[in-house]
């Protein structure tokens, strides 16, 4: 018997016909169409599959944002800190020190944030030895889905919202994408579009565009990985956090345990809301585009549930006895698919060594040991595909390799690059310009400009963010960085310069 079956070709009905289309609506995707329409692209295509934006975000449940700020400045501005801008609105939707208070060291306010994770810096290395705060929101997602709804849709005019539809194959003709052929409950269509932003994190239309690609097989990254987020009411995070204070020597214990009843890992953090934890998880190693690793991390996950709750309220009923369960994300969640190799592929040097791009598009704070957490310039060319023109891959799918993928997938890096991949489309169309000819000083002009993204060495950007940069040596204060330095190669050295700073600061500790 043969294992395939050819499909009958068919006719297919054109849709729509748009300048610009934009393949799903996660952080990266609802970024772009926002930024293109306020760049002045007037025909835009927002395809979703789903029926809410956010991806990861909002039905991921994942609600936590780490170093929006380095120091006492607000590196990551633009879209993103638009969404907490309209967050703080609504009582309860976000939690987070303000934009006045981040650097603060007052003891008294870095007390009240000390157990909101990454909202005190890590303090790891020379250059924090002071805690200090960090702008890293904590959020509701189903607020979050209300406000990227309002974004778009005070956008109505440009952008066109096709909720339940997926993307399934690009059209390219003579190395241009034209257009993608999707499903949805209307049958198999067409859209034709000038340009094309693939945002949907698994590379689901570069991967068939012809654009060089890694496979998941040949990632090897800790980000490989399936999650499914639930979050448990009836606790008191401040309660814990005293109890885990009190008790240090039993939390590796409970870790473990969790891990063992549950068959992979997982930790649990606060929330924006008090009374509600949130358990993040990662089976890992899990193919996200898979169906059986897809089902597996659907059902193993929620088998658990309840066995880890009831663990809880056995080992410390103090904080856990009325714990529940609160809600489950309504979708799977997943750090790493499919990943572009694009004109340019970021690596653990842009880290190490601070490297400067001409075609910086955002500057962006991550979690990066090497250099601290300090701002990294990420290029135009990590989203610009090769071999086929008009398409750009924002957000977790952009192109690292596979250890910086671990610090370029968060959350502000992929609302950082769709915003610019919003913009350089924009102006692309407008100009008649192509992805790869597209005028990238006129783009950075707008972000840094009205679309308000801090950008180095432009001069709608407040000089005093590269001055504060170079005073405080990019982060490469680290022992990390020094090693890596010295031998021109950030990689070999990332754990040793790691194991070296633990030492002396264990060293420290037994001193005093
Ligand atoms: C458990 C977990 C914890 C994490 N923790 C943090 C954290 O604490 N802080 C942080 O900053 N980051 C964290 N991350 C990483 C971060 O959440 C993601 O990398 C980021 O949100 C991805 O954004 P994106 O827009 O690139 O992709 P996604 O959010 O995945 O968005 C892709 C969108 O495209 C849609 N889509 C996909 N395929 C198609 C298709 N073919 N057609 C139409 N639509 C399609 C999807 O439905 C989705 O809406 C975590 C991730 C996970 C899974």
């Amino acid at each position: 018997m043969a294992n395939t079956y050819i499909e009958e070709a068919r006719e297919l009905p054109i849709y729509a016909d748009c300048d610009l289309l934009v393949v799903g609506a996660g952080s990266a995707g609802s970024a772009a169409a926002v930024a293109a329409a306020r760049a002045g692209c007037k025909n835009i295509i927002l395809m979703e599959r789903y029926g809410y934006m956010g991806g990861d975000v909002t039905g991921g449940y994942v609600i936590m944002m780490p170093n929006l700020s380095w120091y006492n400045k607000l590196y990551i501005r633009g879209i993103q800190e638009e969404w907490f801008t309209r967050l703080s609105k609504i009582p309860g939707a976000v939690t987070a020190p303000t934009e006045d208070e981040i650097g603060s060291t007052d003891p008294a306010k870095v007390h009240r944030w000390r157990s909101f994770i990454d909202c005190v810096s890590r303090g790891t290395f020379e250059g924090c030895k002071e805690s200090q705060l960090v702008r890293a929101p904590y959020f509701e997602p189903n607020e979050l889905k209300i406000i990227l709804d309002e974004m778009v849709y005070e956008l109505r005019d440009r952008i066109t919202v096709m909720y339940h539809t997926m993307g399934a194959r690009p059209i390219v003709e003579d190395n241009v994408i034209k257009g993608v052929i999707f499903e949805s409950k209307e049958g198999r269509k067409l859209i034709r579009a000038k340009f094309v932003i693939d945002a949907t994190g698994d590379g689901d239309i570069f991967s068939q565009a012809g654009a060089p690609y890694s496979g998941l097989s040949e990632l090897g990254t800790r980000s490989i990985g399936t999650a499914l987020v639930w979050r448990a009411g009836g606790v008191n995070w401040s309660k814990w956090y005293e109890w885990q204070q009190a008790h240090p020597e039993l939390i590796p214990e409970i870790r473990k345990a969790i891990t063992e009843i549950q068959g992979f890992s997982g930790l649990f953090v606060p929330s924006n809301n008090p009374n509600i934890v949130w358990f993040n998880n990662n089976h890992n190693p899990m193919d996200c585009t898979k169906i059986e690793d897809q089902t597996r991390t659907e059902i193993e996950t929620r088998l658990s549930i309840h066995k880890v709750l009831d663990y809880l309220k056995e080992v410390c009923p103090y904080v856990w006895a009325d714990s529940y369960l609160y809600d489950i994300a309504p979708q799977l969640g997943t750090r790493c698919s499919k990943r572009l190799k694009g004109e340019y592929v970021m690596t653990a040097n842009d880290f190490a060594f601070a490297k400067k791009h001409d075609d910086v598009i955002a500057w962006h704070s991550t979690i990066c040991q090497i250099n601290d957490c300090g701002p990294v310039e990420i290029p135009y060319r990590a989203i610009l595909a090769q071999k086929v023109d008009n398409l750009l891959a924002p957000g977790r799918h952009l192109s690292t390799d596979n250890v910086a993928i671990d610090w370029l997938n968060l959350i502000p890096q992929c609302t950082g690059t769709g915003q610019a991949a919003g913009v350089a489309a924009a102006v692309a169309i407008a100009d008649g310009a192509g992805a790869h000819t597209v005028d990238i000083r006129k783009v950075q002009d707008i972000l840094a400009g009205e679309q308000n993204v801090p950008l180095p060495r432009n001069s709608h950007t407040d000089p005093s963010y590269t001055e504060l940069a170079e005073e405080k040596q990019y982060g490469l204060y680290t022992a990390a960085a020094k090693l890596a330095k010295e031998t021109g190669d950030a990689l070999a050295h990332r754990q040793d310069g790691q194991r070296e700073r633990k030492a002396e600061l264990e060293a420290q500790q037994a001193q005093h």
